[in-house]
């Protein structure tokens, strides 16, 4: 049975009269016992008219089993939890308690002969598109649409054990519930009662309630519940009521300002704050009340489904001198044809089944730079990944793939990490210390001597001007590096090797060659000769994140 009372019979008639679906009914009544909603369409629809009828004959029985004291009416429920965000319905236990208009219990239903001429309520009203809810709680609260959305969430194949269902409405159903809202506020205030818009159940709560609960056992008893990493979504359209909106434009333009990626300036929020501002007779004006007839009830498509991001960290070797770090492409055509994070991520995407990633790591190389001794630690986001858990087995073994795909990188210290540690790898960049060895060019016949001086050189400040071949790309600046440390080892009059230990950022290049003068002090002056660089590899990156993994 419903859970209505008597004097809700006025109330009844004259949304049905106004051509509200059955569901819009129970919601304009308060009703907000989920298993009133989640019975057929056909069974509420007949109650409701039986209901009525035992007013039409001058009954006087609640349809209700007795009920709780007025003051228990108040108490919210579910529906209250989520008028904000469209993610975050409870799943609850048991049905919480029916919430009730706050009716004058003088009311009878005295005056409802009247208001049942306006249009018929019999078995035509069945098949009639809701001018509420444009059939979002006729068509599509069934096991039929309930099959089809979790047909679409297995054809995607993913991995999960909880969802959230979240639902988006068309815009103009929030105008359509303003109407209907007047209308009734009409009746309810000439009976004296008393009746909060906040109290009329939403209708994306009452699909909820009828939908869920059949996704959820189509899908094999996943739990449904207010947050999840894995989100199903389910969007419903109605072209043919979309300018039900635009009168709003006119009478509140502030609202509706324009906005780079949004088609339509008629967003829901803008729609909804219209709403606010508006006064009722300034609505009245331009817009019918109750709404008008729909020809057609909502389209939907397939259900759309998201995981969110999955980060994954570890430390990566480059062993070649002509790998870029990142695809390295000049006016649109490619120039190498790998990059390190293209080897690593390729294994990893298929592993995770992810649809793009983001990467990123402490620092970069240049494409003729090798980075050798623990690695380079670096992150990626993985973009709604199908699976999101790999043991540490599985990591392992997917570490291993990564390395056997190619012997220019290698990779260790793989496994999954938070979106909040990740920021540890950026933590204080900018003061940790990296070790490199540099092959050395000098002009000048140079012999072992000449260069050990160099070994006693401690913490040497310097200046550099933003180098030259990276000024296409970053401002002009001076920036003071310090080289904490340098060692040297003689290979022949012409070619040394030369340590160093540099705060992260320094360009090691430019200070060999002195950049025409931008580094200040640089090798050509310490060594009173031309130097240039002949291969560099970065030796180590101190920054102690991710973790290491023992092997
Ligand atoms: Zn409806």
């Amino acid at each position: 049975m419903l859970p209505l009372k008597e004097k809700d019979k006025p109330l009844v008639q004259k949304l049905l009269s106004a051509g509200c679906c059955a569901r819009c009914v129970l919601r304009f009544c308060c009703v907000g016992v989920q298993a009133a909603y989640r019975q057929t369409y056909q069974d509420t629809v007949k109650e409701l008219q039986a209901f009525i009828s035992d007013a039409e004959n001058g009954k006087s029985k609640d349809s209700a089993a007795p009920e709780p004291a007025e003051e228990n009416n108040k108490s919210h429920d579910a529906a209250e939890n989520d008028k904000s965000h469209d993610a975050a319905v409870p799943e609850p236990t048991e049905d919480p308690p029916s919430k009730r208009m706050k009716l004058d219990h003088g009311a009878t239903g005295d005056q409802s002969e009247a208001d049942a001429a306006a249009e018929p309520v019999g078995p035509q009203a069945e098949s009639r598109v809701c001018v509420v809810c444009l059939g979002v709680l006729q068509e599509f609260c069934d096991r039929t649409h309930a099959t089809k959305i979790a047909e679409a969430v297995k054809a995607e194949n993913y991995e999960f054990d909880t969802m959230v269902l979240s639902v988006s409405l068309p815009a103009q159903l929030c105008v359509r519930e303003h109407s209907c809202w007047l209308h009734v506020k009409k009746e309810v205030r000439e009976k004296s009662m008393a009746l909060d818009k906040d109290d009329v159940i939403l209708v994306k709560e009452a699909f909820k309630w009828t939908v869920q609960g059949l996704v959820a056992k189509e899908l094999g008893g996943v739990a449904v519940v207010t947050r999840s990493v894995f989100e199903v979504g389910v969007e419903f359209t109605h072209p043919e009521t979309d300018a039900d909106c635009h009168f709003l434009a006119g009478a509140c333009p502030d609202c509706f300002k324009p906005t780079k990626n949004k088609q339509s300036v008629f967003t829901r929020m803008a729609v909804v704050k219209a709403l606010e501002k508006i006064s009722d007779n300034k609505f009245l004006k331009h817009y019918p009340c109750p709404p008008t007839r729909p020809a057609s009830s909502c389209s939907t498509q397939d259900a759309q489904c998201l995981h969110l991001s999955v980060f994954v960290a570890g430390r990566y070797n480059k062993f070649c001198r002509s790998l870029p770090q990142t695809p390295w492409v000049i006016d649109g055509e490619r120039r190498m044809e790998s990059s390190v994070e293209e080897l690593i991520a390729a294994p990893i995407l298929s592993a995770f089944r992810a649809d793009g990633f983001n990467f990123s790591s402490s620092g970069r190389e240049d494409v003729d730079v090798r980075t050798l001794g623990n690695g380079r630690p670096f992150a990626m986001e993985l973009l709604n990944p199908h699976r999101s858990r790999l043991n540490r087995a599985e990591m392992r073994q997917l570490q291993e793939t990564i390395n056997k795909s190619s012997d220019k990188i290698r990779v260790r210290d793989l496994q999954i990490v938070s979106r909040e540690a990740m920021g540890r790898m950026k933590e204080g960049e900018e003061e940790k210390t990296k070790s490199y060895t540099a092959l050395i060019w000098t002009q000048k016949a140079i012999q072992r001597e000449d260069i050990t001086f160099i070994d006693d050189i401690k913490d040497l400040t310097v200046d550099q001007k933003t180098p030259l071949r990276v000024l296409h790309r970053r401002a002009l600046a001076v920036r003071q590096r310090v080289i904490h440390s340098m060692n040297t080892r003689f290979l022949d009059p012409h070619h040394f090797y030369l340590g160093l230990k540099t705060q992260a950022g320094t360009y090691i290049k430019e200070f060999v060659h002195g950049d025409f003068g931008r580094t200040k002090p640089n090798l050509c002056e310490l060594l009173k000769t031309d130097t240039d660089i002949l291969e560099l590899d970065v030796e180590s990156v101190d920054v102690d994140w991710p973790p290491a993994i023992p092997e």
